[in-house]
């Protein structure tokens, strides 16, 4: 039986015409080699699997091959039939990442003095360029000064940025873009049916999708679905992807703007038996929030300005849809913070399932949705107590001040003291509240996980309200937030104000029990409804 060769080697094309994708490159390429009009150097940047290598490999070929047609290599003369095989030495290839050090790269630059054995060209592909170490770059750069006519330098990279502008100034420079996933998945479509394989379009798209522009990644994952001999369908797809791609960001995110605990733990559940590091996770799924902000905030360049897929940045701008910014700001701070989490959490696991359900808890719609309850249900009993009072259902009984006879007008301004002090300690508090609950939403859902418990000389005390409200303590006790906080209260209270963070459980003081002022009672049901009784 003979050997399986992987996909990706089998369907690597081996001329121009065949390529999937690329068309402007390849167009340029096959001008330049029908005209003859070769540059010495050339640089390919773009993102892992998107063919910088197979165009390396084709182009030494059409350039060398004796029947060109159109540009492109014959495949059948005996030069284009040589360099087929992977140990031509007129085909240099060198892996800067796995030999980055100079001496590597002397001993390769010393076979560029002898010409090709039998083409008219020598090809020299570096692959992953920006990898080389500085002197391997001075010692790349001097042979690039004055290359032999016979030949080519092809340096391929993903990080163009990362090469000397000394070398990038002697390439011509072609860039390659992530293949868009129909195109991938027309080229799978293909493989499936040489390989006698049944498969869904579904499927093949979604593997397509999941390799995010790279062909080689496509062909891979298609290998691995063909391995389990059986149709490839989407939850055989699904399966072998595993958590390991997008889309399963895509779920856990889903699960938390739906505020669905169940499904958020039952990603969670299927993260762990992956083995996947919950650390890791959590920075992973923050950027995942973070790139739907960016979807949220600039639609239109998201694509670009991110460096993803069309399809993908789709996905991204149609998720950015379902939730509020500052409710993706919240999650996303929730996640950025279960690293310092972790130190205090039970297990790791803990921290993740404890951040997922704030995340799925405590929103802040859900926060002003109670607060609104709240306010109404007060409004309509202070309404009844009034309309009571003013059928004479109710009378009110306050204790009258000792000599002064009942005042006409009830406006008399409170004299300062202590508990007038501590009162404004708690104003500001309240506003200050006010104000993150409108601009930082994320930290007020935090303290709204605990209270107030001292509030002396400018110095604010906060404890959680629980054991299980540590999370937030450990959240809000990081320098950040903690300054975030002064800041608030210092603008509001117009002095230096701090803020500090209490990791035990704690009840808010209680205020002295205070009869209510005569002032209260006037405001609150109007002088006309009361009458002043002696007791
Ligand atoms: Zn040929």
């Amino acid at each position: 039986m003979a050997e399986h060769q992987v996909l990706y080697r089998q369907w690597r094309p081996l001329t121009f015409a065949s390529m999937v994708g690329q068309e402007l490159v390849v167009n340029a390429l096959r001008n330049q080699v029908r005209t003859g009009r070769l540059a010495h150097a050339y640089l390919f940047c773009g993102s892992r699997g998107t063919g910088k290598t197979s165009t390396a490999k084709i182009l030494a070929r059409a350039v060398n091959c004796e029947n060109p047609k159109d540009g492109d290599a014959c495949g059948e003369c005996e030069s284009c039939r040589r360099l087929q095989d992977e140990s031509s030495f007129d085909i240099l290839e060198y892996d800067a990442a796995s030999n980055s050090r100079v001496e590597d790269m002397r001993s390769i630059l010393e076979t560029v003095q002898y010409p090709p054995q039998y083409g008219r060209y020598k090809v020299f592909v570096i692959d992953e360029v920006h990898m080389l170490s500085a002197n391997a770059f001075n010692a790349l750069l001097k042979t690039l000064e004055e290359p032999p006519s016979y030949m080519i330098f092809i340096l391929a990279t993903t990080e163009p940025h990362k090469v000397p502008a000394t070398i990038l100034s002697r390439c011509q420079r072609y860039d390659f873009g992530r293949i868009p996933a129909r195109q991938i998945m027309g080229r799978l479509r293909e493989a499936v049916d040489h390989e006698n394989v049944k498969a869904t379009d579904g499927a093949l798209m979604q593997i397509a999708r999941a390799a995010e522009g790279g062909m080689r990644d496509a062909l891979s994952i298609l290998d691995m679905c063909i391995g389990y001999g059986q149709d490839v369908d989407e939850t055989l797809v699904r399966h072998v992807l595993g958590t390991s791609d997008r889309s399963f960001l895509f779920r856990f995110a889903e699960s938390l703007i739906n505020q669905d605990a169940s499904a958020a733990l039952g990603c969670i559940d299927e993260l762990m038996n992956a083995g996947h590091e919950p650390a890791v996770f959590a920075r992973e799924f923050a950027g995942h929030v973070r790139l739907l902000l960016v979807a949220r905030t600039i639609p239109d360049q998201f694509a670009a300005t991110m460096d993803l897929a069309e399809e993908t940045a789709a996905s991204y701008i149609g998720q950015a849809g379902t939730a509020s910014e500052s409710r993706l700001m919240s999650i996303m701070d929730i996640f950025l913070d279960v690293d310092s989490a972790l130190r205090y959490a039970a297990s790791p696991r803990f921290a993740l399932e404890s951040a997922a359900l704030h995340a799925c808890l405590r929103t802040e719609e859900a926060d002003t949705a109670a607060l609104l309850d709240r306010v109404q249900e007060l409004e309509g009993k202070l309404k009844s107590l009034q309309d009571q009072i003013a059928g004479g259902a109710v009378q009110v009984t306050v204790s009258k001040p000792n000599t002064e006879p009942a005042p006409k007008e009830p406006a008399r301004p409170r004299k300062a003291s202590p508990a007038v002090k501590d009162r404004t300690m708690e104003q500001i508090w309240k506003d200050a509240m006010t104000q993150l609950a409108r601009n930082d939403p994320g930290t007020f859902a935090q303290l709204g996980q605990g209270q107030l418990v001292s509030a002396e000389a400018y110095t604010f005390h906060w404890a959680p309200k629980s054991e299980e409200a540590g999370f937030s303590a450990a959240i809000l006790a990081k320098p950040d937030k903690t300054a975030r906080i002064e800041e608030t209260l210092s603008s509001i209270a117009e002095q230096p104000c701090h803020f500090i963070v209490n990791r035990t459980p704690g009840s808010a003081p209680q205020p002295e029990a205070e009869a209510p002022s005569l002032d209260d009672v006037y405001k609150t049901f109007g002088a006309e409804n009361i009458t002043i009784q002696e007791s």
